[in-house]
């Protein structure tokens, strides 16, 4: 292959709910194709603030009959329209010259899509009826693992009157030792669409495996893309082809520029619902299982628009730590948090050392409450 070739091996699922074809793969068959990619650029018009609607319309419309992308941010003084596509062709054309534009720049980012320049505001996700990244901040909380039917349904009727809108539970895990559960894979994801009807909390579970995408999404409202997993590049690429949001958790050795390339690849697809984890990353410090880097809290939310949420379990390993880790996640800004709770944490099958009792989330959450209330939120 030449150096300027590129293979792109174009998965495309169809033909199931929550599937759809990506940005980059419009049309064509499922079969794996290889194409030759062009450089892509992206660049910011500004609009003149005395422009008109039907220039606005026509600087999409003739973006879009160029073969670029247009995504249009209408803020309080200014609206700017994000272009992305064919270096050379954004290059050639004169868009300074168009009505009602008052300047164009390059984004100068390697992330474009996910940045906060090519689009100021926050992004909302909406799943059935919830919001993230709004003013509510979301809890997703449950076992690390679905380990039963009587097991989760206990832990989901425990969360539900504590207001958790979404029911965690890996059916996939990302074990380090193969020897420890891997979880029930269908018959886990069967047990979480379960106890979804009965308490109505939506489900968050992880994929792991290209091969599984269809099956996850057959279940899931969200799917969780694990650490060990964040520049697993082909499942990226595979989520960003689905028509479900994506948790997106933070690599554990992963600057914050490689989580946003990350995030740009799903995007990149079309699928722009990616809520992004901090999860904690490795440091050289034993007493806790990460470090709970709470400084890519605001530093994320400067430079992209996507929601940002913390998973205290995973960064500190411990019980004792999670709620003041919590409490300090909303303090600086966080739109979630992600809470490993087992009603018997000494049995459960995986982390059980970080999982909270339900007791002990319900104390979180009332302290919680209290500073997302001196934020300008609510739980
Ligand atoms: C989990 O959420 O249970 C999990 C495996 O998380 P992480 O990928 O952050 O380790
Ligand atoms: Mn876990």
């Amino acid at each position: 292959m030449g150096e300027t070739e590129l293979a792109a091996f174009v998965f495309v699922v169809t033909g199931d709910s929550g599937l759809k074809r990506g940005r980059n793969h419009p049309v064509g068959p499922a079969a794996p194709t290889v194409t030759k990619q062009e450089a892509q650029e992206a660049m910011i018009i500004v609009l003149k603030p005395d422009h008109t609607e039907e220039d606005l319309q026509r600087i999409v419309r003739k973006l879009e009959d160029k073969g670029l992308g247009a995504h249009i941010s209408k803020g309080e003084q200014r609206t700017i329209v994000g272009a992305i596509g064919d270096e050379r062709v954004l290059r050639e054309t004169p868009i300074e010259s168009w009505p009602g534009v008052e300047s164009v720049l390059p984004i100068l980012k390697p992330y474009k899509l996910v940045s906060r320049e090519f689009k100021p505001e926050d992004t909302i996700i909406r799943v059935n009826g919830r919001e993230i990244g709004g003013r509510k901040i979301q809890l997703f909380a449950g076992p690390c693992a679905v380990e039963s039917r009587e097991v989760l349904e206990e832990i989901a009727l425990s969360l539900q009157p504590l207001g958790v809108g979404f029911l965690r539970g890996g059916a996939f895990k990302p074990r380090t030792s193969p020897y420890s559960f891997q979880g029930w894979g269908e018959k886990g994801l069967k047990m979480l669409a379960a106890v979804r009807e009965e308490t109505g909390m939506l489900v968050v579970t992880e994929l792991m495996d290209p091969r599984d995408t269809v099956l996850v999404c057959k279940y899931a409202d969200i799917v969780q893309i694990g650490t060990r997993n964040m520049q697993n590049f082909r499942l990226l690429t595979e989520v960003g082809n689905i028509d479900k949001p994506v948790i997106l958790k933070r690599g554990m050795s992963a600057t914050i520029k490689e989580f946003l390339m990350s995030a740009e690849y799903i995007a990149a697809q079309g699928n722009e619902k990616i809520i992004l984890c901090e999860r904690g990353i490795r440091t050289f410090e034993t007493e806790t299982r990460n470090t709970l880097d709470l400084s890519a809290v605001p530093l994320l939310k400067q430079l992209t628009h996507l929601p940002v949420i913390v998973d205290p379990s995973h960064a500190v390993g411990r019980a004792d730590l999670v709620p003041a880790m919590a409490r300090a996640a909303i303090a600086a800004g966080a739109d979630g948090l992600l809470v490993e709770v087992h009603v018997r944490p000494e049995e459960a099958l995986s982390d059980g050392p970080q999982s909270l009792r339900p007791a002990a989330f319900a104390s979180l959450l009332e302290e919680c409450a209290r500073i997302a209330q001196a934020m300008g939120r609510t739980l």
